[in-house]
């Protein structure tokens, strides 16, 4: 990793005065948007800790989500080989496109031969191997806020953690009892059931899925990368 000063010094500024800046979801790894960034609003970026960008339309500094509220928490940051183009990796507040959309990259281009491929319409839709994991958790926290009716979930919420912790108990006896018996289908439900009802005890401590993956992640040994 390099200081501001050492980047600054091997980014490549077009004559213009601007660089690209891929910005991904860190999290799912979904192209959210590419924006043009400044000497100031690259500064800006690295140092605030959210993404900045220069407005080829309105010639203005662009804080994301100044107006939208759907700023990009910056997670990591990357240039390329050539020094061209620069990689954000971020947490979204909320969708990145204007227009609402999740990612600004949400129409596809197909052809006889793309199509022939097996690519186009749900190849670019394929979600990443735990994605169920955080829109369970995401369905979970609304309906912690909003109860609807005759949810199982919302019933969870009402009867309280008690009720919450006496569930995690019995699935965790479930999930032993079906590893017990060698009954890999059984095992399969017992453990979702669990994995659900640790879900709902997070959401009802307030402790993020993020911070346990976080955890997860801090124990867990990779290859260092510079
Ligand atoms: P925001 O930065 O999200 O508060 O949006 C402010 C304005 O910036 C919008 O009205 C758009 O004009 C523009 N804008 C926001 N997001 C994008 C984007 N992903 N790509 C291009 N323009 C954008
Ligand atoms: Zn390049
Ligand atoms: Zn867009």
């Amino acid at each position: 990793l390099q200081s501001l000063e050492q980047m600054q010094e091997k980014i490549i500024f077009d004559a213009e005065g601007l660089v690209p800046a891929i910005v991904q979801d860190a999290a799912s790894k979904e192209v959210l948007m590419m924006a043009y960034m400044n000497k100031e609003s690259l500064k800006r970026s690295i140092e605030s800790g959210e993404t900045w960008f220069w407005s080829r339309s309105r010639q203005e500094l662009w804080h994301k989500g100044a107006t939208s509220g759907n700023t990009q928490k910056i997670v990591s940051a990357h240039y390329d080989c050539d020094g061209d183009t620069l990689l954000f990796l971020v947490k979204p507040a909320g969708p990145a496109c204007h227009t609402g959309e999740t990612t600004c990259f949400y129409r596809g281009i197909t052809s006889p031969a793309l199509a022939a491929k097996g690519a186009g319409e749900d190849a670019d839709l394929e979600r990443h191997r735990f994605a169920v994991l955080e829109e369970l958790e995401q369905v979970i926290a609304q309906r912690e806020k909003e109860r609807p009716e005759g949810a199982y979930t919302t019933y969870l919420f009402d009867k309280g953690v008690d009720k919450i912790l006496k569930k995690v108990g019995e699935e965790t006896a479930e999930t032993i009892i079906a590893a017990k018996n060698k009954d890999n289908a059984e095992l399969r439900l017992e453990v979702s059931d669990l994995i659900y009802h640790l879900l709902v005890l997070l959401q009802e401590r307030k402790l993020p899925l993020d911070e346990v993956m976080a955890e997860l992640d801090r124990r867990h040994e990779r290859p260092r990368r510079d």
